[in-house]
This record gives structure tokens, C-alpha cells and sequence, in this order.
């Protein structure tokens, strides 16, 4: 039987309060339990702030930062510990943490350093929960993850070199109840203090729980699961009990924050369910991701705003070999990812996010045909078991679509997706229609 991998956010060890009651939920089993923790909110924004600070050369802005930031961890040690002791000793912690930081002030300041400063918080957070533990007499160690977690010359996790070092550093810590260790941060090819990308704790323990290997990894924030719509637009929105790997990653474009894009990904390898849980709800069902398939069955509608739709028209397309090829060049050659496309014989029309290049775009385009651009577009999907073999769903989305001006319609991609390029404006009409079609009792 493996371990439970348990990671919480910012907002979960937010204060020491919040900081106790996730202490709570991770002895309550009893078990051995593996804690991946981000940094307390708002810590790693501070840091990236006093990073920005050196490199525009204003240390005395930096140094602000850091004393308000020291005074703020000087009342948390006074609210989360309660012996001499354990006081002492964090003081001493957090003393010579802001020591080091103030230390980056002095010199020249380069991205080596920026990498440095902005994973103190996690190392913070992780020493003031293992020294709660310990005061409270539980059995807790903290592993560094900058001992194990480590990425590749291409900025990817070095699987092997996670799975080899943290097997070893738990034969050399057996007995613990509490294992602990940093999300987000980790350490290059080169031997450097990197870090896996903002809200990257989510992969942390997705990595950790795969390498360990764990029976489930559990992503605790304060949101109840992932929610079958956007609960801010359309009313009645329900937590969604199951996902499959595929649809959470369907999802995961769309900007559902609750989970970071890339966290599925070595869960799903390893084949270890992710299981979203709500701190301020601990008794929730929540989300569990897996490989299971519920046949037929629609999960989640998703929308992402700001898409930007661009047709080419060409008469030179019809039956010609290597007309798409060009277009994709075009859009590779400005690093614009093409997100949804569908093609006719004489004309194909592709979706973007990202504009910054659009007018170069456009004008290479024109080499090859007629374009039209549409702006403040929104991409609406459905994610679900919808394989093709499945009959029905394609026209209970549409029906549900059916007074909504619809600019693109993909489908076929994958099994689990059917999305519509609506305007902006038209998104909240789309979705609650979609809602009330799809998930009504
Ligand atoms: N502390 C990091 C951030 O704020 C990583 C994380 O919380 O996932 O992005
Ligand atoms: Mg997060």
C-alpha cells in the first residue's frame, strides 16, 4: 500500500489558523501521509516583487518589502507556536531567511537570484509546519525538494532523477507519519534553484505522487471540486464527482484554475487518481480524476473568452497538397498557437488567444487568399464521453445552441470535446442554455 500525497495552497495555510486545520485534515487518518505545501498566500507575489525591485536597481524598494514581510511572519510564529522552544527556533529560521534575502540587495542581480528569492516561500512555509508538528508531538520530517525534484536540459521534470532521489531519501526517513516537502520549487540541469512555473505545487505533488509511487494524490484548495460550469455566470452549477485524465485535460485550457494544465500529466502516466478537495468543506466529496469512463455521459461545459477567429479563403486550396502546411508556418514562424480549426475544400478558419502577432499574421496570410478577422470571440465546449460511436449528444448540444450566431463548430479532435466559437457577448446566454439542456434533473 503506498502513501496518500496531500498538497495544499496558498489560501489553505493561508494564516495559522487555516495553517492548524490543514494540520487537522492531514493526521487525521493516521497514516503516513507525503505533504506537498505552496507558500502561505500572497508570500510568492511579495517575492517576485522583490525581485523585480533588484532588477530595476531600487534595493530600498526590495528592502520594504521584506521588512513588512518579516513582521508579517513575526505574529504568524506567535499564533502558530505556543513553547519556548519551537518559537525560538523558528525565530532563529526566520531570522536568518530575511538575513539571506536582504543579502540579494547588495549585489549584481540576475535571473539565477530572481529563481532564489522567489522559492524562500515555500521554504518557509514547509519549516514553520514542520516545527508545528514536531511541537505538537507529531512525527514529522521535511524533505527538501530541492534534493530530488529536478528538471532536464529542456525545463522538463528529470523523472528518473525524482524517482531515484526521493526513494532514497524515504529509505533513509522511515517511521515518520508526516513526510513534508516544498511545492513549486526545484533544481535545474545545472545544478541551479529553478521552479516549476506559478501555481506549480500541483505539479509538484502530481510528481511526487507518481515517483513515490501513491495510492491518490489529493489537490487541496477552497473550491469544492471542479464545477460542471462557471459558477460566477450561470446559476445552479454542480460539483463534477468524476472526471476521466482526458477530460480533465479538455478542461484544464479553459482556465478551470482549480488545477494547473500540466499537473494531470504525470498522474495520468502513472495511473494515480487526483482527487480536488475543498479545505473549507474537508467532508465534500469533491473531484476525483481517473481513467474511468462514465459511456455517454457529459461532465462539464468550459468557455474561454478573448479568441480571436481568422479565415482564409482561397480558390488555390481546392485539392492542393501543402496549402495548410503554409498556413501553419505562418502562425509558427510568430509562436501563436492555433487552439480550434475547421476546414472546408475552399477555405479554413483557425482560432488564437494570443494576438500579439495578429497583424503579421494577417498580412502573410493574404499571400495565400481572402482573410477575415473576427474579433471578442469565445470559445464554449462541452466536455464529456462523447465518442463517436455514442449517438445523441451532438444534437443536444446544438439544439441548446440553437438561438446563439455560432462562428465555428470543431469536433472529432478527441472523444471527449465538442466546442462552438461564439461572440463574447452571446457567452453567458450559451452556457446557461447548455447548463439547463445538458444537466437538467
Ligand atoms: N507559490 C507558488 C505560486 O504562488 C506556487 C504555487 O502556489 O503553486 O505560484
Ligand atoms: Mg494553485
Amino acid at each position: 500500500m503506498g502513501m496518500k500525497v496531500m498538497k495544499f495552497g496558498g489560501t489553505s495555510v493561508g494564516s495559522p489558523d487555516r495553517m492548524k486545520n490543514v494540520v487537522s485534515l492531514i493526521t487525521a487518518s493516521g497514516e503516513p501521509t507525503f505533504i506537498v505545501l505552496s507558500a502561505m498566500s500572497g508570500t510568492t507575489n511579495s517575492l517576485v516583487e522583490v525581485a523585480d525591485y533588484l532588477y530595476k536597481k531600487n534595493p530600498e524598494g526590495a528592502n520594504e518589502v521584506i521588512n513588512n514581510l518579516e513582521k508579517k511572519y513575526a505574529k504568524h510564529v506567535d499564533e502558530l507556536l505556543s513553547t519556548a522552544t519551537y518559537r525560538d527556533k523558528t525565530r532563529s529560521f526566520l531570522t536568518e531567511e530575511f538575513n539571506y534575502l536582504r543579502s540579494f540587495t547588495k549585489d549584481l542581480f540576475t535571473s539565477f537570484e530572481e529563481k532564489t528569492i522567489v522559492a524562500q516561500g515555500e521554504v518557509i512555509s514547509t519549516n514553520m509546519l514542520v516545527n508545528y508538528l514536531q511541537e505538537i508531538g507529531v512525527k514529522a520530517v521535511l524533505l527538501n525538494a530541492l534534493d530530488f525534484m529536478r528538471t532536464d536540459k529542456n525545463n522538463e521534470p528529470d523523472m528518473a532523477f525524482i524517482r531515484e532521489n526521493l526513494t532514497r531519501l524515504m529509505d533513509e526517513n522511515q517511521g515518520y507519519q508526516i513526510y513534508i516537502t516544498q511545492g513549486f520549487i526545484c533544481k535545474n540541469a545545472y545544478g541551479e534553484t529553478d521552479n516549476l512555473l506559478r501555481g506549480g505545487s500541483d505539479y509538484t505533488a502530481s510528481l511526487v505522487g507518481a515517483a513515490l509511487p501513491a495510492d491518490e494524490i489529493q489537490i487541496w484548495t477552497d473550491i469544492d471540486g471542479m464545477h460542471n460550469n462557471d459558477p460566477r455566470v450561470v446559476d445552479k452549477t454542480e460539483a463534477v464527482r468524476q472526471l476521466n485524465f482526458e477530460e480533465a485535460a479538455e478542461l484544464a485550457y479553459f482556465g478551470a484554475k482549480i488545477l494547473h494544465p500540466t499537473c494531470v500529466q504525470p498522474a495520468k502516466y502513472a495511473g494515480i487518481p487526483v482527487r480536488l478537495k475543498n479545505t473549507m468543506d474537508p467532508d465534500a466529496e469533491g473531484t476525483i480524476i481517473n481513467n474511468d469512463v462514465l459511456h455517454g455521459k457529459i461532465k462539464a461545459i468550459a468557455a474561454k473568452e478573448k479568441i480571436t477567429a481568422i479565415k482564409i479563403k482561397s480558390s488555390r486550396m481546392l485539392l492542393a497538397t501543402g496549402f495548410l502546411r503554409k498556413v501553419f508556418e505562418i502562425f509558427e514562424s510568430y509562436q501563436t498557437p492555433i487552439d480550434m480549426i475547421v476546414t472546408s475544400e475552399v477555405g479554413v478558419s483557425m482560432s488564437i488567444d494570443n494576438d500579439s502577432h495578429l497583424n503579421e499574421i494577417v498580412d502573410e496570410l493574404k499571400k495565400y487568399g481572402t482573410v477575415t478577422v473576427d474579433t471578442d470571440m469565445c470559445i464554449v465546449c462541452v466536455v464529456g464521453d462523447l465518442d463517436w460511436n455514442n449517438v445523441g449528444f451532438e444534437t443536444l448540444v446544438t439544439d441548446a445552441m440553437k438561438n446563439i450566431p455560432v462562428r465555428m463548430i470543431s469536433y472529432g479532435g478527441s472523444n471527449y470535446n465538442i466546442s462552438f466559437l461564439i461572440k463574447e457577448e452571446d457567452k453567458q446566454r450559451a452556457l446557461q442554455s447548455l447548463s439547463d439542456t445538458l444537466f437538467k434533473a
